[in-house]
């Protein structure tokens, strides 16, 4: 088993897997050492990472990217509206969840975000598992910090529907620092001042700054701010608004109404940007962008510049943000750590210094850092690996509320507060305590819904206490229920319990004999002279309390039926990829045997095989290039064995010669 940590971006996916040296970065079956994020759909099977970016620009329509600004949102929020100028297949709603309407094998059909991020993720764990030779199932994820409990749910189902098992979202900058502070050996001791360090990722279509603090075998997050909606893709944007305005003064083209022109124009920017990054400027020069037309033109930095004005004024506000949450100064923070692509640009990079005053740091790979923090991530998590203990604290994103109703026997009973603050631990866990003589429901949601991306939904799951009754004096149950934020940063209520105040006797240790609880109730009974002891009155447990859930997790009859639609979608993927291998082992199988004959075969063929035997292989090469181009693996394989057969007596000929002579050599040899 294998323990791999994945960063899931927007734009691109990075795998990478811990073992006994250290962290390597996974490659793709094409060599790369990042996946695009993006899943195609096509008449006879999807297109899943590479191969859907290949077909892109030819099948527009049927390729969604972006899959993680879909995840745990609604068709109706309007984030989406935003989405759908990055993503060129049409996005609809299904099921309440947004997803994309797209063609495939030759029927429209409809897939939730959910099952296209599963569908992705199932193609990461095959990338992953067939570079290591091994299965893959234990992972952990990058997410960013803003990601809220449905988001959060939502990659969790399509982890499994994906046949992985989540062992920890880690945020994104977390697991930066993870990495960082893992390999660092003059980290300061416990009673020492921590080393701060800001931690900066500007990815495709996000910014988030973290302040984390280091000690020996200890990180723990104090802030984290972020601008949902500043990255790589929104700098592509200003050079595409300011192309297309030129293209339609220049060649009288509106590119924003033709999708392929849009989609080569973004991808040209996305260039333009980079080459500007190092240069002072860089042509742009797409063929035939539309009407035949070859586009070009040039671009300085400093007019790029000019372009992105708008986002760079605002690029101090979440570090600003961050400082202010972690109640620091630009002072307080020793080290400036800045990651993920957008972060190249070097005007970027200026404000980012200007603003804090010191130089920037780059000692992490920037395109890399949190795929290997994740993967240190795992292999602490993970019960096959060992590895340097190293804490990690986390923090909640936004305030979380309970609710419930009123019990008509308590008048002055609260019925909401907040239980868990921004800022607060994360993973955390808080005991809630309720006088019930009926089963009851609570509710859990964001305190502060304006906070949360978009129009999310505030609501977080509604949770029923059950088998709660009052006992024999028709008093209250002592109901305890037990709240946690966990690892992922999702919500549950994980256990109902009630207790009974109960008076026991307990020891009194020597040391805390003045340390008086105000609740015990002193004995002062001394046995021996030597051991104190007292009667406390304490809350005992008595039993359990089932607690009936409903979350924006999939229920597990829904899940299932997802997880049976994915394995039938891989099949279909893996049939259609066999009956493409076939193909091409039965078109080489030609080539290989055609010249074979006129060459070391032909001494033992008789003329009359030759003709055959070439005569079948010119059919079956002409048949190939009609009816044959598009059929079963099974029809495929038959023409083989057909040719296989013709050819087997001149092979079997061919190799009693090379037997014969190598046993020749042999024996001389040893002779
Ligand atoms: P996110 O973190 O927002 O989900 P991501 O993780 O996919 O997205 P990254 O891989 O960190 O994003 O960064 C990708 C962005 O960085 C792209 O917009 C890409 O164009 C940009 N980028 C990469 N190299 C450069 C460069 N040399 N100069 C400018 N931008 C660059
Ligand atoms: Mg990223």
């Amino acid at each position: 088993m294998s323990v791999v940590g994945v960063d899931f971006g927007t734009l691109k996916t990075v795998i990478a897997v811990a073992r006994n040296r250290g962290v390597d970065v996974v490659t793709n079956e094409v060599s790369n050492r990042a996946t695009p994020s993006m899943v195609g759909f096509g008449p006879k099977s999807r297109y899943l990472g590479e191969a859907a970016k290949t077909q892109e620009i030819s099948n527009l329509k049927n390729t969604v990217g972006s899959l993680k600004r879909l995840i745990g949102r609604t068709f109706a929020d309007p984030d989406i509206q935003t989405e759908q100028q990055y993503i060129t297949a049409p996005l609809v709603d299904v099921n309440g969840q947004v997803g994309a309407e797209i063609n495939y094998l030759g029927n429209k059909e409809k897939f939730s975000a959910t099952q296209l991020v599963a569908m992705y993720l199932s193609k990461i764990r095959q990338t992953a598992a067939s570079e290591l030779k091994l299965p893959v199932s234990d992972i952990c994820m990058t997410v960013p910090p803003w990601f809220t409990d449905v988001q959060r749910r939502g990659l969790i189902d399509a982890a499994e529907i994906a046949g992985l098992k989540l062992l920890r979202l880690i945020n994104d900058n977390t697991a930066a620092a993870l990495g960082w502070g893992i390999t660092k050996l003059d980290l300061p001791g416990p009673e020492e001042k921590p080393r701060r360090v800001a931690f900066v990722d500007i990815g495709h279509s996000s910014y988030t700054c973290s302040i984390i603090e280091f000690r020996k075998g200890e990180l723990s997050v104090k802030s984290t701010a972020w601008d949902r909606n500043f990255g790589g893709r929104d700098f592509d944007k200003a050079l595409v608004d300011h192309l297309a305005k030129e293209f339609k003064g220049k060649y009288k083209v509106d590119i924003t109404t033709h999708g392929r022109a849009m989609a080569r124009t973004i991808a040209s920017a996305e260039k333009v940007k980079k080459v500007l990054s190092a240069n002072q400027q860089s042509p742009v020069n797409i063929e035939s962008l539309m009407n035949d037309i070859d586009a070009t033109s040039m671009i300085t930095r400093q007019e790029f510049e000019a372009m992105i004005e708008p986002l760079l004024a605002r690029a101090h506000v979440p570090l600003e943000q961050a400082l202010a949450q972690a109640k620091l100064t630009k002072d307080d923070i020793d080290i400036i750590e800045v990651v993920g692509g957008g972060s190249r640009i070097p005007a970027l990079k200026e404000r980012i210094q200007e603003f804090f005053g010191k130089p920037l740091s780059f000692t992490l790979n920037a395109d890399e850092a949190l795929a290997r923090g994740s993967a240190f991530s795992c292999a602490i998590l993970s019960p096959v690996f060992r590895v340097r203990d190293f804490s990690v604290q986390d923090i909640i994103s936004y305030p979380i509320e309970f609710a419930w109703e009123k019990a008509p026997d308590i008048p002055d009973e609260d019925t909401s507060l907040t239980v868990f603050n921004k800022g607060n631990v994360m993973p955390s866990t808080k005991i809630l305590t309720f006088y019930r003589k009926q089963p009851f429901d609570l509710e859990a949601r964001y305190t502060q819904p304006e906070d949360l991306p978009g129009k999310t939904n505030p609501w977080i799951g509604r949770f029923s206490v059950k088998s709660v009754k009052a006992d024999g004096k028709e008093d209250f149950m002592i109901c305890k229920l037990k709240a946690r934020v966990n690892i992922h940063g999702v919500l549950n209520v994980e256990t109902g319990y009630y207790v009974e105040d109960q008076e026991v006797e307990e020891e009194v240790k020597d040391e805390e004999g003045d340390k008086k609880d105000p609740d015990a109730m002193e004995t002062d009974k001394k046995d021996d002279g030597s051991k104190k002891t007292r009667k406390v009155k304490k809350q005992v447990r008595k039993g359990d309390l089932p607690i009936a859930s409903g979350t924006a997790s999939l229920d597990d009859s829904a899940k299932a039926t997802l997880i049976e639609k994915e394995s039938a979608m891989v099949m279909e993927d893996k049939l259609v990829a066999d009956t493409e291998e076939k193909k091409n082992e039965l078109e080489a199988y030609i080539y290989d045997l055609r010249a074979k004959l006129d060459e070391q075969y032909s001494e033992f063929a008789s003329d009359e095989e030759k003709t055959s035997i070439k005569a079948k292989l010119e059919v079956t090469e002409d048949w190939l290039y009609d009816e044959g181009d598009d059929t079963t693996k099974g029809v495929y394989v038959a023409k083989i064995d057909e040719i296989r057969a013709m050819a087997g007596p001149i092979v079997q000929r061919h190799f009693e010669k090379v037997d014969a002579e190598r046993r020749a050599v042999q024996e001389r040899a040893e002779a």
